[in-house]
């Protein structure tokens, strides 16, 4: 008998089982493929270290600007994924370690929900069953295949990719089509534009990065389009015969050639199989239903991370677990989520906070921007030859407080959590006018764009 059962060990599952066996619970983590999940053996992780291996490359092609000259840069491809699965091997190997000493005991296999008897939960994975009084359903999403004719036979034969396919591709294609131009897409197309392929982004909607303050979605696809990628956008896409990609643009039919397809128009929670109505576990919209503290509708379920349809963010789901195994602890703790970063690793990056100004608007909120050219910091200037990259903070000017941060521009994925610790503090602007930030760095733009309130 288990104190804890959790059926999946991606972040939120692999995050909740150390915790939990941390805190002295008798834990059980089911994993029916990489203890690590999704982000680290085949999205968060590996992502970037092959956008690593392509900033490097770009670096050395276009160091001149920097008055630095190399010859004969190139990039070995089957190197880039060597080396990119050295990092999730190291990786995984530490989350191993981390599982052991927490006195995790770790199940492989596929855990299916048997049901509930005198309060015991009961879980089965191949041929044993086990039992538990609580219960984590943290079964993380998969890639949305569409019903596009082709996009079956596609990812049968090899051409048609997802997350999975494309991050252990060792052949460079010559013609790459991405199709959704959402966070996912966009890092793979700078990836592929940086490593020589000729790249096209068609997206359904009218802008690229999903939600992401329209100003800065749209320098990002004119720095994509200086380097040559080509955006269709408010197009849909109707056919993936080998070979090309056909599409739809104001009505008229279009094709563009492609070696490789990559399908990133979105993730959805994966909850086939699980057992779900044995339980009688609330599932709306594809995603399991829970409340500020991760429990579903059953006392003693909980659900985190991307399974809850809530934010498929990484970091989003380690603090859902958190929030879940403090409760189980005995610490009450809640979730927020109105100060969650989220970040574009392409080259610029973008990292985003809170509110932009289109959706305070739309919530009725009152709301002063401030916006400022990232040259306004000494180091961006230093080091990004021609960068074209802004700062914009959203404030409440009623309670005086920070809202939003956007911000497109190198090192905007490591400064960014400092806006969102603003933000989740409430700190007031006077008071953030008197920190003293390190000099030169990038973050001093957050410092510069209050000053310009
Ligand atoms: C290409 C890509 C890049 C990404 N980059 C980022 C990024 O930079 N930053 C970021 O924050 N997020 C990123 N994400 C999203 C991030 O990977 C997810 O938000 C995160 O992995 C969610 O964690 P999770 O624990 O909820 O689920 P997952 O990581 O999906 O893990 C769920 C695990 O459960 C297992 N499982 C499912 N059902 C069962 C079952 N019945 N029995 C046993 N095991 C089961 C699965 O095998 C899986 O290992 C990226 C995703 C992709 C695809």
């Amino acid at each position: 008998m288990f104190d804890l059962i959790i059926i999946g060990g991606g972040p939120a599952g692999y995050l909740a089982a150390e915790r939990a066996g941390h805190g002295g619970f008798k834990t059980l983590l089911i994993e029916k493929r990489f203890i690590g999940g999704v982000c680290l053996n085949e999205g968060c992780v590996p992502s970037k270290a092959l956008l690593h291996s392509a900033k490097i490359f770009d670096y050395a092609k276009h160091g001149e600007s920097y008055g630095v000259t190399t010859t004969g840069a190139s990039i070995d491809q089957k190197a880039v994924i060597a080396r990119k699965n050295k990092v999730v091997r190291n990786l995984v190997a530490g989350i191993k370690g981390q599982l052991k000493a927490s006195h995790v005991t770790v199940k492989e296999g596929f855990g299916e929900i048997l049901g509930r008897d005198q309060g015991v939960i009961k879980v089965k994975v191949g041929e044993e069953t086990f039992e538990a009084k609580k219960l984590i359903i943290a079964s993380g999403s998969e890639a949305i295949v569409p019903p596009i004719p082709g996009a079956k036979e596609g990812l049968e034969q090899g051409y048609v990719l997802t997350n999975r396919e494309i991050l252990n591709l060792e052949v460079i294609p010559k013609a790459m089509v991405i199709v959704g131009g959402g966070v996912i897409g966009l890092e793979m197309a700078s990836y592929f534009n940086s490593v020589g392929s000729k790249v096209t982004v068609i997206e359904m909607l009218d802008k690229i990065a999903g939600p992401t303050d329209r100003e800065i979605s749209s320098i990002l696809q004119k720095n994509y389009e200086k380097k040559g990628i080509i955006f269709k956008l408010g197009c849909k896409v109707t056919g993936l015969p080998k070979g090309a990609v056909e599409f739809e643009d104001g009505g008229k039919k279009q094709t563009v050639d492609a070696d490789s397809v990559l399908l990133s128009i979105g993730r959805r929670p994966v909850t086939a199989g699980l057992g779900l109505e044995k339980l009688g576990v609330l599932v709306e919209r594809g995603h399991i239903v829970v409340d500020d503290i991760g429990q579903t509708n059953v006392p003693g379920v909980y659900a985190a991370g991307d399974v809850n349809g809530n934010w498929m963010l990484a970091h989003v789901a380690y603090r859902e677990a958190e929030v879940v195994i403090n409760n189980l602890l005995g610490k009450r703790d809640v979730m927020r989520y109105n100060a969650v970063p989220s970040v574009i690793y392409t080259n610029p990056e973008v990292g985003c906070v809170g509110e932009t100004e289109e959706s305070a608007t739309a919530k009725g909120m009152s709301c002063k921007v401030a916006s400022i050219s990232m040259n306004y910091s000494g180091r961006y200037m230093a080091e990004n030859a021609n960068g074209d990259g802004i700062c914009k903070i959203v404030v409440d000017p009623v309670h005086n407080r920070l809202i939003g941060c956007h911000i497109i521009g190198n090192y905007a994925s490591e400064i960014i959590v400092a806006a969102a610790m603003l933000i989740e503090t409430e700190m007031k602007i006077d008071d953030i006018k008197e920190f003293i930030f390190p000099h030169p760095t990038v973050c001093e733009i957050i410092r510069e764009a209050i000053f310009q309130l």
